[in-house]
């Protein structure tokens, strides 16, 4: 296949907003795409050559990719550079400097798909001695080849600069209606979620059929998206939800990690978080643990790694456990920074899948699955828990937790069907924490899609983000609230840095917004945000019309926690149904405080 069919589909990707018009898109062309070329293009189509846990290292620095523009465009670096400080994005540079080329150099050979999978990865496999010049030749090689739209595609990929609006769930509905039925529709996802790998669900559909993608299953190796919590606000409320009987369990304050452990002579440790990073290097005193102490071969368990007090036991907040993820130093940080993991699920052992089976016997197994160590401290634990039936016990427990500097409880529902629900938040599980006995609610996962320039003691500097929250239904983001309190001065002279590489010259195709600030970004950074409450809002664009027509909700008085959630992926923020479910919890307290009580 030429590379201009692809860059042609991208293009058209990205100048609609429309996820139903995307669908179609990508279903007409996955159609006519060979099954083995297919995984390479999906992967290519959120800018990677792997999958998404897949470390990758093709991130070229754009005065790189701005020298090998110049080297095959026949302009001066400085005219190159010029256009780049005008329009803040090397693929449209090339773009426009390929237009210009075009009329000047006659040989040139259409670029394939094949040949830029391959000069792609001579880009990301090059390293040591002149790493960078040869990485810049590869690149010029393709522009040569290239036609403007082609250039745009190829010099967005290497710099991490490729976002074309479609989503994962568009994707897996074009592959729905390219190769099954609406009906299968939940299967691919399936698929999907315990592989965490689109690519292959792809080409194991496109070759297969439903059949194939039925056969696949959870793998060591292969990380699976994590089942999340819902919320409610009281302990009776969750007694209630899970019919007077479920397990409680301490709800610890650190790092959640889903461990891949696979002994013997091709065998592996790797420890995941929950947006995919491979976090083995940050806590390699816990994987040398769970290997060792794992009775059996192979098995992915889950749990939160917290940092503790070695002087008293006591377990710390998770700001000390983030200090694990420093790249340098790490047999100092293990040392300054102990950490135990408090396990909580299994979900594979020794070819047996447990993602299918009940809460009771996930845990069970999992507690029989590890040996003690046998001298000096354990660093391997299980997360405390108990069945829990009545409302004086859960508060009870409740409270044990919080002085066991735990964030409060998580309760799991006992009955046949609590499978691990991969990818999913539901009520199967309930966090309760420690901040919902005050006014308010919970905390919000915000991603940054635009930024106000500061004035006064700001100036130079952003003074306000706008943040916005997503909807998995729609595959869009729509803004929340506009932040500015919170920030110290430190962090306001990193954000123009953290926040640059996802810099838009418009507003991203997958946010809605009616605010318009200063600079656009494609959602990326993802901070954590407390408010006053929620309130309906004329400007902000979340869960528009859910409560009131022509309306969104809105944030009042946001304030910035000092977290950034760099364990999240935008997608993975707070949604639109939360902020909905938090606005009537509020609601609803509200409503309770203002009736009169019965004495
Ligand atoms: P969410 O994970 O629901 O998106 P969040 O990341 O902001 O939200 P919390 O609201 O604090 O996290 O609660 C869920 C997290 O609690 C889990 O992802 C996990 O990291 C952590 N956790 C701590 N203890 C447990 C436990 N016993 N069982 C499950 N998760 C636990």
């Amino acid at each position: 296949m030429q590379f201009c069919q692809l860059a042609e589909v991208f293009d058209r990707l990205e100048s609609t907003s429309s996820r139903l018009e995307m669908t179609d898109i990508l279903s007409d062309f996955f159609r006519k795409v060979e099954p083995s070329e297919l995984r390479q293009m999906i992967y290519l189509s959120v800018g990677r050559l792997h999958p998404e846990f897949y470390p990758q290292e093709l991130g070229m620095a754009d005065k790189l990719v701005l020298k090998a523009i110049a080297s095959v465009s026949g302009r001066t670096q400085k005219e190159v550079d010029d256009l780049w400080i005008k329009l803040g994005d090397p693929g449209e540079v090339a773009e426009q400097m390929v237009a210009k080329k075009k009329q000047m150099t006659l040989f040139s050979e259409p670029l394939t798909f094949k040949s830029v999978v391959e000069g792609l990865t001579l880009i990301e496999t090059a390293t040591g001695k002149d790493s960078q010049d040869r990485k810049m030749k590869h690149l010029a090689r393709m522009l040569h080849d290239s036609d403007p739209v082609e250039a745009r595609y190829i010099c967005r990929i290497v710099t991490g600069r490729m976002r074309v609006g479609a989503g994962a769930m568009t994707v897996m509905d074009a592959l729905a209606t390219a190769f099954a039925t609406k009906e299968e529709r939940p299967y691919i996802e399936r698929a999907f979620n315990i592989t965490c790998d689109m690519g292959l669900v792809a080409e194991t559909l496109a070759a297969g059929g439903m059949e194939a993608v039925g056969k696949i299953g959870v793998a060591v190796g292969s990380p699976v998206k994590v089942m999340l919590a819902e919320r409610l606000r009281s302990l009776p409320d969750i007694m209630d939800r899970m019919g007077g009987k479920c397990a409680f369990e301490y709800k610890y304050d650190g790092m959640r990690v889903q461990a891949h452990i696979k002994k013997g002579e091709d065998g592996f440790v790797k420890l995941y978080s929950r947006r995919l990073e491979d976090l083995t290097h940050n806590f390699p005193d816990v994987a040398d643990a769970l290997r060792e102490q794992l009775k059996g071969t192979e098995a992915i368990i889950e749990g939160e790694c917290v940092a503790y007090d070695p002087s008293n036991g006591s377990l710390l907040p998770f700001q000390n456990v983030t200090h694990r993820r420093k790249k340098h130093g790490m047999d100092k940080a293990v040392e300054e920074i102990p950490v135990k993991i408090f396990m909580f699920d299994l979900l594979y052992i020794d070819g047996v899948d447990y993602t299918v089976k009940p809460y009771s016997e996930r845990r069970a197994k999992l507690k029989d699955s590890f040996a003690p160590k046998e001298e000096g401290l354990d660093i391997v634990d299980y997360t405390t828990q108990a069945v829990i039936t009545d409302e004086d016990q859960a508060q009870e427990f409740f409270d044990k937790a919080i002085a066991s500097k735990c964030e409060g409880i998580m309760a799991k529902s006992l009955e046949d069907v609590s499978i691990y629900r991969a990818g999913s938040r539901g009520f199967l599980w309930i966090k309760y924490k420690k901040d919902y006995t005050q006014a308010l609610v919970d905390t919000f996962d915000l991603a940054v899609v635009g930024a106000f320039y500061g004035m006064g003691k700001r100036a130079g500097v952003y003074g306000a983000l706008l943040m916005a929250a997503y909807d998995p239904d729609t595959g869009r983001f729509g803004t929340a609230c506009k932040l500015g309190t919170g920030f110290d001065d430190a962090f306001l002279a990193e954000l123009p840095n953290m926040l640059e590489k996802y810099r838009s010259e418009k507003k991203p195709s997958s946010l809605e917004a009616e605010m318009v600030p200063d600079v656009w970004f494609v959602p990326g950074v993802v901070l954590e945000v407390t408010a006053a409450d929620i309130s309906i809002s004329p400007i902000h664009t979340i869960a528009f019309g859910s409560i009131k027509e022509d309306a969104g909700l809105g944030l009042r008085f946001p304030r910035f926690t000092g977290r950034v959630r760099d364990d999240k992926t935008p997608e993975q923020c707070t949604t639109s149904a939360e902020i909905v479910e938090f606005y009537q919890m509020q609601e609803e307290r509200d409503s309770d405080e203002s009736e009169p009580s019965e004495s």
